[in-house]
């Protein structure tokens, strides 16, 4: 059975950087739920980080590729340099993706961490920039596909052409 990595705060967890939840009540994503496929997981806590935390943003709004090569950090509002921690995470979230076969991903959309289409500019206003979150990044380069909470009919896609050997694995 494939096996999909699921943002922990989609999940009903409390793991957002203000202390709550953004719990999904998709109905594929409450099947796979009692089918046992998911894995919940948050890559900022996992990182390190605690409950609740300030929010973060990638510099510039560059992207979490930026943030894999060093190019761009992690920052807070006030300027604390969080990089490491969101690095952190992202690694644990691959590990965790490897040692399970994991090939598909749903993320929270817009995340510094999960984001898999848009993330914000970095500068704190709300406004979002196309790009992706440091661990949807790595995870899509190590052969993951990454899906916004908003994209879950195309997960289920990938999904039946997974289970039906039409597409071969990463
Ligand atoms: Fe949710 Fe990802 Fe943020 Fe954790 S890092 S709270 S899983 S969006």
């Amino acid at each position: 059975m494939e096996r999909i990595l699921v943002s922990a705060c989609l999940m009903g967890r409390r793991v957002r950087f203000d202390g709550r939840a953004k719990t999904s009540d998709d109905e594929l994503l409450a099947r796979w739920r009692e089918e046992g496929r998911l894995v919940p997981f948050c890559p900022e806590v996992e990182g390190g980080l605690p409950v609740p935390r300030p929010p973060a943003e990638i510099e510039g709004g560059v992207g979490g590729a930026a943030v894999l090569s060093g190019a761009a950090r992690v920052l807070t509002a006030e300027g604390g340099d969080v990089t490491k921690a969101f690095l952190a995470g992202a690694y644990a979230a691959l590990n965790v993706a490897r040692s399970m076969g994991i090939r598909i991903a749903i993320l929270k959309e817009g995340s510094p961490s999960c984001g898999s289409l848009r993330i914000y500019d970095g500068n704190f206003r709300g406004t979002a920039v196309p790009g992706q979150g440091v661990t949807a990044a790595l995870l899509e380069a190590h052969g993951i596909a990454v899906f916004g909470e908003d994209r879950i009919g195309d997960a289920a896609r990938r999904l039946a052409d997974l289970e039906s050997s039409a597409v071969p694995p990463a």
